[in-house]
């Protein structure tokens, strides 16, 4: 909740505190150690997560920058490339991970908004049977998209990309961070992004309101392989039920709730003069400012707001920001921007 005196931070939807209910979940959580993979909690959420998506399996990851490179080592080989758009978050906000980590290249494609055009991408394909190419093992796709300004994914789209797939032996990953905020906007169900992909992760500690953690989804024997990377990178984590615990929580209270998210940020959209059909998810961007200025003028007056670019700004609703304080935001920001 926020009152009058707090600040409203829309700098990202990870800014989000547990809430009393999630702190009790949290300290009543049964642990045991689940490198020996003996946590029940950490298991119920990832049989829970695995069956939402329907696969076989999934593993809890700290971050969901560990679920996006583990699953995309799953399948992808050092030298091999995995392709995506210019924007995405695997190539943008991972400290290239995917090279300095595992030595899988990658190739981008730029997409209007990052939104997929599964021609495009498959177009770029290389073949894994040519002396020559670098061999696509994978493409990438993240939804919503998240410097995208919070797009939703067209269900088209990732099914043309899904059947192509199969015939061309090239593996899809779904960094699916804000997933639950594009079933919550467009009711395509969990399942069937799900079955759009090999592999996926996911983030509890986004819209879900969690403190901590991601789940990779794939087949049972990619699951076993990612335990082994898990361990490797330094990942395997002991009694962390009580982070599972918060994100089981959030699945039952929190995720119910995101439509509320999207209520808000179509509300700020409104209030500032943007096109509310830009706005699919929590997410609105005002472009064509002067990012900086407005940040700092903004935050001098309790608004917290993030800097994609020299000229734009994100505003990103989320379960720690309530309707009075949206318009409180909205407030400040018309008026600095004067609109
Ligand atoms: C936040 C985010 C991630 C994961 O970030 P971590 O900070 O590593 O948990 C992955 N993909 C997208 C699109 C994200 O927004």
């Amino acid at each position: 909740m926020t009152d009058a005196a707090e600040l409203v931070d829309l700098r990202s939807d990870t800014v989000t505190r547990p809430t009393a209910g999630m702190r009790r979940a949290m300290a009543e959580a049964e642990v045991g150690d689940d490198v020996y993979v003996e946590d029940p909690t950490v298991t119920a959420l990832e049989e829970r997560t695995a069956e939402l998506f329907g696969h076989e399996a999934a593993m809890f990851v700290p971050s969901g920058t560990m679920g996006n490179q583990i699953g995309m080592r799953l399948v992808c080989d050092p030298g091999q490339e995995v392709l995506c758009d210019a924007d995405a978050h695997v190539v943008t906000y991972e400290m290239g991970a995917a090279a300095a980590v595992f030595g899988i290249s990658t190739r981008t494609v730029v997409s209007a908004g990052g939104r997929l055009d599964a021609a495009q991408l498959i177009e770029q394909v290389r073949p894994r049977d040519n002396w020559h190419l670098t061999a696509t093992a994978a493409v990438a796709v993240e939804n919503s998209h998240n410097r995208g300004g919070g797009l939703v994914q067209p269900l088209e789209e990732l099914q043309a990309l899904w059947d192509w797939s199969r015939g061309a032996d090239v593996a899809v990953h779904l960094d699916g961070a804000r997933i639950w905020n594009a079933h919550a906007a467009s009711g395509v169900p969990l399942s069937t992004y799900g079955r759009l992909a090999d592999t996926a992760s996911v983030c509890f500690s986004k819209g879900l309101g969690a403190p901590v953690g991601s789940v990779l989804v794939a087949s049972a024997e990619r699951i076993a392989a990612a335990r082994l990377w898990r361990k490797r990178l330094g990942g395997g984590m002991r009694q962390v039920g009580v982070l599972a615990a918060a994100c089981l929580y959030a699945l039952d209270h929190h995720l119910p709730r995101l439509g509320e998210d999207h209520e808000h940020a179509r509300l700020l959209a409104k209030r500032l003069g943007v096109d509310p059909a830009a706005v699919e998810t929590n997410m609105v961007v005002l472009d064509g400012v002067e990012a900086p200025m407005v940040a700092e003028a903004a935050k001098a007056r309790g608004v917290l707001v993030s800097q994609v670019s020299a000229s734009r700004i994100r505003l990103v609703t989320h379960l720690d920001v309530d309707r009075a304080a949206v318009e409180r935001a909205a407030d400040v920001l018309t008026e600095l921007l004067d609109r």
